[in-house]
């Protein structure tokens, strides 16, 4: 949708930098809209922390098993393949969070 991330006040476009704050700050954090000056909040977290930490706790339990007793990896090689496989998941997190995040105006600080 177009409206998703623009100011609600004033419509003005927001940065995706502006966003991808938010994959380091969470929803408490509050950014400047560059039209109008407000601090704005998305409305809701698109993937909640619960939900996140239960993906890496199962994935990195999974894969290092996955790795170390199915494919018979030794240590170091089952570590190096789960973690270039947790970086793209957690790049590919990050690039839907900048995508879904939604602002409308109810959180707003004045
Ligand atoms: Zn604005």
């Amino acid at each position: 949708m177009s409206t998703k991330k623009k100011c609600p006040y004033c419509g003005q476009p927001i940065r995706r930098r502006q966003i991808a704050e938010y994959i380091l700050h969470g929803t408490a954090h509050t950014i400047k809209c560059d039209g109008c000056g407000r601090m704005l909040r998305p409305s809701r977290y698109p993937f909640s922390f619960g939900v996140c930490y239960a993906v890496a706790v199962f994935y990195t339990i999974g894969a290092m098993n996955l790795m170390l007793y199915v494919l018979h990896f030794s240590f170091l090689k089952a570590l190096l393949c789960f973690l270039a496989s947790f970086a793209v998941i957690l790049a590919l997190l990050c690039l839907a969070t900048i995508a879904t995040t939604e602002f409308d105006g109810n959180e707003l600080i004045p």
